[in-house]
C-alpha cells in the first residue's frame, strides 16, 4: 500500500501533529510572534525544526552553521539541541528580522551559543574557509535566497567534517521546479542544485517531502 510518501490533509496533520510534536514553549511563542509578521510562510514548521533537534542529537553536533536566519526558529531549534558548550554560526542580512531572532534567542537562554553575522552569506562562508574552519562543522542547514543555493552547498561541504550533514531547505520549492513554464533564477537554481545532489558521490543523500522538501546530504 505503501510505495509512496503519503499525503496529509488537514486533519491528519493535525493529527500528526498532536501525537508527535513536542514543541519548547519559547519556540511556541516565537511562532506565534512571527505567524503576525509579513513573509511568516518563510519560517520551517515545528516538525521540522523537532527533525533538525534530533539530527542535531544522533550526530553529537557542537559546531552548527546556518544560512538564513528570518526570525531565528531555525536557528533556536538547533541551538536548544546543542550542548551547553556548543556553537551556531547564523548568517543573514536583515537586521530587523533578527533582531526578533535575537530577543528569542536570549528568552530561550541561549544566546551565548549563537553568533550572528549580518553581511551576505557567502562573504562569511568564504571567510570562514579563509580562516582555515573547513571541516570543523557537524551540521550546516540552507534556507536563503535560492539563486545562491549551489553556492551555499558547495561551500557548507567544505566546512563540515566527514560524516556531518547538511540540510537544505524548500528543494520541492512549492511545486514549481516541475512547472516548465517557470524560468526564474530562484527556480533554475534549485533545480541545478537538485540535480547536482543526485550525481554527487561526495555525500549520502536522502530528499525528504517534509515541509517544503527537505534535503539531507552527509558527507562522505
Ligand atoms: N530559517 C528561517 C527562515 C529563513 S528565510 C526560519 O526557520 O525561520 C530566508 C532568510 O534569508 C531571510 O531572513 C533573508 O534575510 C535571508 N537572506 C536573503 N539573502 C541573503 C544573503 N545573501 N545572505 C544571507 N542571508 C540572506
Ligand atoms: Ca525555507
Amino acid at each position: 500500500m505503501s510505495s509512496r510518501s503519503i499525503g496529509l490533509d488537514e486533519s491528519l496533520y493535525e493529527y500528526f501533529l498532536s501525537v508527535s510534536l513536542r514543541e519548547p514553549e519559547v519556540l511556541a511563542r516565537l511562532r506565534e510572534e512571527t505567524a503576525s509578521m509579513p513573509r511568516a510562510g518563510m519560517q520551517i514548521s515545528p516538525e521540522q525544526g523537532q527533525l533538525m533537534r534530533l539530527l542535531i542529537e544522533l550526530l553529537g553536533a557542537r559546531r552548527a552553521l546556518e544560512v538564513g536566519v528570518f526570525t531565528g526558529y531555525s536557528a533556536l531549534s538547533v541551538a536548544l539541541a546543542l550542548p551547553a558548550d556548543g556553537r551556531l554560526i547564523a548568517c543573514d542580512v536583515d537586521e530587523d528580522y533578527t533582531a526578533v531572532a535575537r530577543r528569542y534567542w536570549q528568552a530561550a537562554g541561549v544566546d551565548d551559543r549563537i553568533e550572528l553575522r549580518l553581511a551576505p552569506a557567502v562573504e562569511t562562508l568564504d571567510a570562514l574557509v579563509a580562516e582555515g574552519r573547513s571541516g570543523e562543522f557537524d551540521f550546516a542547514f540552507i534556507d536563503a535566497d535560492k539563486a545562491n543555493y549551489l553556492g551555499y552547498y558547495e561551500r557548507c561541504l567544505e566546512l563540515v567534517r566527514r560524516g556531518g550533514l547538511v540540510v537544505i531547505d524548500n528543494t520541492l520549492w512549492q511545486g514549481r521546479v516541475i512547472d516548465v513554464t517557470d524560468e526564474s533564477d530562484e527556480t533554475e537554481a534549485v533545480r541545478l542544485l537538485n540535480r547536482v545532489l543526485r550525481d554527487d558521490d561526495r555525500v549520502t543523500l536522502s530528499m525528504l517531502p517534509v515541509g517544503d522538501g527537505l534535503t539531507l546530504a552527509r558527507k562522505r
